[in-house]
C-alpha cells in the first residue's frame, strides 16, 4: 500500500504536496519522494518519514506550479534509494510518475521489456513498468501536438498500460512542459480521489490523492473520484481533459475501508468512518444471535483502527466501551514493519493495559482483523496478565485466507492463521473463550449500505480467493509468493523471475 498525490495549481505546489504526504503517512511509512515541474524536473526523497526527508534545504529547490509526490510502502521491488517513488525517465518529453498499486504479471512484462524489447529496467519495481508502458507509447507522438491532440496521444499511452499490466494501478503523473495526468485500473481498486480550488482570479487548482484528508485543510472541494478505467490530463495552461478508456466491474479494494484508510477519509463516496460504524453494529447484531447468553462487562479496541467499530459494537450491545489498552502514538503500525520479531516486541511497546479498566471483568476485545494472529495472541495474554476474567475475542474483518497481490503487503498463504486452521483451533491459539469473525455478506453490507456510490462489488480476494483479474491460479499464486519470500530476503528478484520462467 501506497499513498500518492498529484497538484497542479496556479501557485507553487511544493509545500502542498509535503502536506498532503504527512495526511498519507499512514500508507507507508517506509520511504517518500516529491517531483515538481518548472522548466526541468526537480526531486527530493529519502527513506524515513516524510517529515525526515523534507528540510528547509531541500522543499526551496522543488519548483514549480505541477508536482506529484509518494510515501512507500514497498509491496513490489525492493527497500533500496533507488526504488524510492516518483520514477522518471527523460524519453520522450521528460515522465516522471507515482503509483499505488501492485501488478500481477509483472515477471511476464519485464522479460518482455528486457529480452524482447531489449531495453533495460534500472530497478525490480512495478513502478517501473507502468512508466516503461506509459512512455513507450507516448514516444510515438508528436511533441508540437496542441492539448487536445496531446490529449489523444495520452489516452493512447494509457490504453497501452490498460492493455498489457494486469493488477491495481492508480497513477499519477507530471510530463516535462505537458501537465499532469492521472489513471486508475479499470477495476479501480487502488483509491484516487479528486479535489478542485477555485481561485479569486477565476482559475481553478486540482489535486488528486489516494485519500481526501488533506484537501479542507489546503482548501479543496472533494469533486469525486478518478472513475476506474479514467484517464484524466491536466494542461500546463490548465485545461482539463478527461475521458473513460475502460469500463469494467468496479472492485475498490474492501480492505482499505476495515484497516488502511483514515477514518476521516470519503473513499469511492463512502466515509470510511461510517463504513466501521456499520461493521460495528453488524457484529454486534450477529454476536446477539450467536451468544444472546454471553454479555461482556466491557468492549475495548485493539487502537486504533477498530476504535469505530468497537464504540458501535459496544453501543448496540448496551455495553461500556473502554480504553483499556492504551496505545503509545509514537511506535509505528505493527502490520507495516517488515520481519515477524520486530512486530512480536512491538506489541508490548506500543499498548498498555490499564489494570482498573480489566481486573474481574469479561472482556470483548475488539480488532479490525486478524492476520498471522501473532499480534492478537500478544494481546489476549496482556489482557489476561491484567486479570481479565473472560476474554472474548471478536474481528470486524472475517479470516483473511488469501494472500493480496493488488498492493497489501499481506503474507503467503502460509503465515494466514485463517488460511491454515479453523475457527475452533484459532480460538484455542490465541486462548480466548470465544473467537467471533464478522461474516463476509456483513462486511460487504457495512461498507455498501450508504453513500452515493458505484462500487458494484469490491474486491474481497483475500477472504474469499475471487482474484478480480482472473489471472491469480495456482501457479501464478505460488510464483508470487515464492517473490515475495525473495524480496524479503532481499534476494535478486529479477534473476529469480528469469530463471524460473525458463
Ligand atoms: Fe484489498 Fe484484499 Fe483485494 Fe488485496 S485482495 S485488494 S487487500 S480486498
Amino acid at each position: 500500500m501506497c499513498g500518492i498525490v498529484g497538484i497542479k495549481a496556479n501557485r507553487p505546489v511544493a509545500a502542498e504536496i509535503y502536506d498532503s504526504l504527512i495526511h498519507l503517512q499512514h500508507r507507508g511509512q517506509d520511504a517518500a519522494g516529491i517531483m515538481t515541474y518548472e522548466q526541468r524536473m526537480h526531486a527530493a526523497k529519502g527513506t524515513g518519514f516524510v517529515r525526515d526527508i523534507f528540510t528547509e534545504e531541500n522543499m526551496p529547490r522543488l519548483l514549480g506550479n505541477t508536482g506529484i509526490g509518494h510515501t512507500r510502502y514497498p509491496t513490489h521491488g525492493g527497500f533500496s534509494h533507488e526504488e524510492i517513488q516518483p520514477f522518471w525517465t527523460e524519453v520522450p518529453y521528460g515522465i516522471a510518475l507515482a503509483h499505488n498499486g501492485n501488478l500481477v504479471n509483472y515477471s511476464e512484462l519485464a522479460e518482455e521489456i528486457t529480452d524482447k524489447q531489449k531495453r533495460y529496467l534500472n530497478t525490480r519495481s512495478d513502478t517501473e513498468v507502468i512508466l516503461h508502458l506509459f512512455s513507450e507509447a507516448l514516444s510515438r507522438t508528436n511533441p508540437a501536438d496542441s492539448n487536445g491532440d496531446f490529449f489523444e496521444s495520452v489516452c493512447q499511452a494509457v490504453e497501452n498500460v490498460m492493455d498489457h499490466a494486469s493488477g491495481a494501478y492508480s497513477a499519477v503523473s507530471t510530463i516535462v512542459g505537458k501537465g499532469l495526468v492521472v489513471f486508475r485500473d479499470p477495476h479501480g481498486i487502488r483509491p484516487l480521489a479528486k479535489g478542485v480550488r477555485k481561485n479569486p482570479d477565476g482559475t481553478e487548482d486540482y489535486i488528486f490523492a489516494s485519500e481526501t484528508t488533506m484537501f479542507y485543510a489546503l482548501g479543496y472541494t472533494l469533486t469525486g473520484n478518478v472513475l476506474p478505467g479514467e484517464v484524466i490530463f491536466i494542461s500546463e495552461s490548465g485545461r482539463y481533459y478527461s475521458r473513460r478508456l475502460r469500463t469494467a466491474e468496479f472492485s475498490p479494494c474492501i480492505f482499505e475501508y476495515v484497516y488502511f484508510s483514515r477514518p476521516d477519509t470519503m473513499m469511492n463516496d463512502v466515509s470510511v468512518y461510517r463504513s466501521r460504524l456499520r461493521m460495528g453494529q453488524n457484529l454486534a447484531e450477529s454476536w446477539l444471535k450467536k451468544h444472546p447468553d454471553v454479555v461482556p462487562d466491557i468492549v475495548i479496541p485493539a487502537p486504533s483502527t477498530a476504535n469505530t467499530a468497537a464504540l458501535s459494537m459496544a453501543h448496540k450491545l448496551g455495553v461500556r466501551y473502554s480504553e483499556g489498552l492504551y496505545k503509545n502514538p509514537f511506535i509505528g503500525r505493527t502490520f507495516i514493519m517488515p520481519g515477524q520479531r520486530e512486530r512480536k516486541k512491538s506489541v508490548r511497546y506500543k499498548l498498555v493495559p490499564q489494570e482498573i479498566e480489566i481486573r474481574d471483568k469479561k472482556v470483548m476485545i475488539v480488532d479490525d482483523s486478524i492476520v498471522r494472529g501473532t499480534t492478537s495472541r500478544e494481546i489476549v495474554k496482556m489482557v489476561r496478565e491484567f486479570g481479565a476474567k473472560e476474554v472474548y475475542f471478536v474481528s470486524a474483518c472475517p479470516p483473511v485466507k488469501f494472500p493480496c497481490f493488488y498492493g497489501v503487503d499481506m503474507p503467503t498463504k502460509s503465515e494466514l492463521i485463517a488460511a491454515q486452521q479453523d475457527v475452533s483451533h484459532i480460538e484455542k491459539y490465541m486462548g480466548v473463550d470465544i473467537l467471533m469473525y464478522q461474516e463476509l455478506a456483513d462486511l460487504e453490507e457495512a461498507v455498501t449500505r450508504k453513500g452515493d456510490h458505484h462500487i458494484d462489488r469490491p474486491c474481497m480476494a483475500c477472504l474469499d480467493g475471487k482474484y478480480i483479474t482472473q489471472d491469480v491460479d495456482d501457479d501464478k499464486m505460488r510464483e508470487m509468493e515464492i517473490m515475495r519470500e525473495k524480496h524479503r530476503n532481499g534476494d535478486d528478484l529479477w534473476q529469480w523471475s528469469k530463471k524460473s520462467s525458463s
